[in-house]
């Protein structure tokens, strides 16, 4: 396929917001794609050449783009450096400068995406001596035979900000599309990703016999996508929902999926990013207490004491996000592993399977020893058991508890009722925190005025229209480390326009690339004109009361695992239903 029909699309694509003509758009792509090009399609539109778990960056810097655009095109790196700063997107600078070009390329040929997306590939892969020159070189071969449409994709693609506004439910649907003329497929398709975290493989499946997706089984090695967990506001209404059921500790530390196979064992994070490299020592727990040739297990991994059953506080645990000095932390505050869930042993996928079995097994499946042990729980079947299991743990220094569905099964992916969390909540404070995206930020007055910080614009996922809506304007809760550390972070990822992807009635005085997700606590949530969050024709939306930050940039999570409109839209019916409930 050529790279131009693809470029063309994007095009389209990038001057809609409509996630019902995205998908047609692209399904129209995946159409005329064969089941390869399909793959690559879909890593490219991810802003990928591999599946996210492969680690696999494009990632070049803007300076040497820059250069890349200036030797394809024959305009001068300052040129081209101003035509930056005037613009904010080097990817309109490559349109505007291949279409004026002063020199033509030697040997322009038409562009293929497999052409394309082999090059990008070969620069995300390169590394050690030498390695920018030839990635500037290659990206430069590619704008020579580029035409200025194609060039503005390409040059986005290095630079992480292709600024589609395409998330992978539009991808889905576009397969769907694509086959079926409708999204009557959509949900098969999504189970196959949940089960595999490949979207370009389950396209290239599904493209070419759509019976093949069928068969996606949970694999070691492939990150299976995390379940997620659902709030209710008390224990009563946890056990009328759930019956008899087992309440577990809720640690606060590292969700990870770890994946063995004889001595090889991957740790996955909740991302599904490759992280085993951070922990050495649960690698090393993992070989000498897992009793299986092959598993997966989920769990959450958290500084701890063994020796006085204390739970270091969560600062503690994030330490070891710094890539230098694993080792020594690995000694001297050595993580313990809680493994709260088994998703696959020897041959057999557990996924299916419900709780109380998969918890069988998970305890023959691991040893006793000093490193990973099996979360804490207990099964309850009246309220008041569940309190006094929920208050035992906050004097443990916990956040909460979990509780857990004996009969469902893992429901991969997706927010379901098979788990329920419930945490610390004081008088007059919204039961639970929220995960929100930053979209934007203000510069600061007074006593801020130095940090030129002075608050962020926060967003809420919608999941049904795959787009993102303002919630809230956040302007407490910083420490002046963690204001420096978000001005820095965020003057990087700086946009002249509103995001693509966001709906929003107010104007920060900077927008950003939605990318970092932070989390927010709120005395709770009210009906505001202000924001978009839940927000339909006159009606107003939802907002956060009293939003403070409590958490700073969350490495761990990514836009995908923010909370969603959904969630709002329940958290304020709860809430009504608790004030109600005290008159
Ligand atoms: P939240 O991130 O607040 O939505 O809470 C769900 C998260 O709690 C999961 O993603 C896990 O990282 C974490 N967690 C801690 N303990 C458990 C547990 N026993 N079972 C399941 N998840 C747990």
């Amino acid at each position: 396929m050529r790279f131009s029909k693809l470029a063309a699309a994007y095009e389209k694509i990038e001057a809609t917001s409509g996630r019902i003509e995205m998908s047609e758009l692209l399904g129209r792509v995946f159409k005329q794609a064969e089941p390869e090009e399909a793959k690559r399609v879909v890593y490219l539109t991810q802003g990928k050449v591999a599946p996210p778990y492969e680690g696999i960056e494009v990632g070049m810097g803007e300076k040497f783009v820059e250069q890349a655009i200036s030797i394809a095109t024959g305009y001068s790196r300052k040129e081209v450096e101003n035509a930056y700063r005037a613009s904010g997107d080097l990817g309109k600078v490559a349109e505007k400068f291949v279409n004026e070009r002063k020199q033509s390329g030697l040997a322009s040929e038409e562009l293929s995406v497999e052409r394309v997306f082999n090059v990008l590939r070969k620069i995300a892969i390169t590394s050690g001596a030498g390695s920018q020159s030839s990635k500037v070189k290659a990206l430069a071969e590619l704008l020579n035979s580029a035409s200025p449409v194609e060039a503005k994709f390409i040059v986005r693609f290095p630079l992480s900000k292709l600024r589609l506004g395409v998330g992978d439910p539009t991808i889905i649907d576009a397969l769907s599309m694509a086959r079926k003329g409708d999204k009557s497929a959509r949900k098969e398709i999504e189970r196959a990703y949940n089960l595999c975290s490949d979207l370009g493989s389950v396209a290239e499946s599904y493209l070419s016999d759509e019976r093949l997706i069928r068969d996606v089984r949970v694999r070691v090695f492939s990150p299976i996508r995390p379940a997620l967990a659902e709030r209710l506001p008390s224990a009563e209404e946890i056990l009328k929902k759930l019956g008899r059921c087992v309440v577990e500790a809720k640690y606060d530390g590292f969700r990870m999926q770890v994946h063995k196979s004889g001595e090889r064992v991957e740790i996955f994070s909740r991302k599904l990013e490759r992280m085993t490299p951070m922990f050495p020592e649960i690698v090393e727990g993992i070989k000498r207490q897992v009793g299986a040739e092959e598993a997966i297990l989920e769990g959450e991994a958290l500084a701890f004491n063994s020796a006085t059953g204390q739970y270091f506080p969560f600062q503690m645990t994030i330490q070891r996000k710094r890539k230098h000095g694993v080792k020594e932390m690995a000694e001297k505050y050595p993580l313990h592993l809680f493994v709260f869930d088994l998703l696959y042993a020897d041959g057999k996928d557990y996924t299916k399977i419900a709780y109380a079995e998969r918890k069988k097994k998970l305890k023959e499946v691991l040893k006793r020893g000093e490193r990973i042990s099996i979360a804490e729980g207990r099964e309850v079947s009246k309220p008041s058991q569940l309190e006094a299991y929920f208050e035992e743990a906050l004097e443990k220094g916990l956040e909460g508890v979990i509780a857990k569905d004996l009969k469902a099964p893992y429901v991969a992916g997706a927010r379901e009722f098979a788990w329920i969390k419930l945490k610390r909540s004081y008088r007059g404070e919204l039961s639970d925190s929220v995960d929100l995206v930053i979209v934007g930020y203000y510069l600061g007055k007074g006593a801020r005025a130095e940090f030129e910080f002075g608050g962020l614009l926060c967003a809420v996922l919608d999941e049904n229209e795959d787009r993102l809506k303002t919630v809230a304007r956040i302007g407490s809760g910083f420490s002046e480390e963690e204001m420096r550390e978000l001005k820095g972070a965020l003057d990087k990822i700086k946009l002249k326009e509103r995001p693509k992807k966001l709906d929003a009635l107010v104007e920060p005085d900077v927008w950003v690339e939605p990318k970092y997700v932070i989390t927010v606590a709120a005395d709770e949530i009210t009906r505001s004109p202000m924001h978009t969050c839940g927000k339909s024709g006159e009606e107003p939306g939802y907002a956060l009361r009293f939003p403070r930050m409590v958490q700073s940039i969350r490495r761990d999570k990514g836009m995908e695992d923010a909370t969603t409109v959904y969630e709002i839209l329940k958290m304020y019916d709860q809430q009504r239903r608790i004030s109600w409930s005290n008159r």
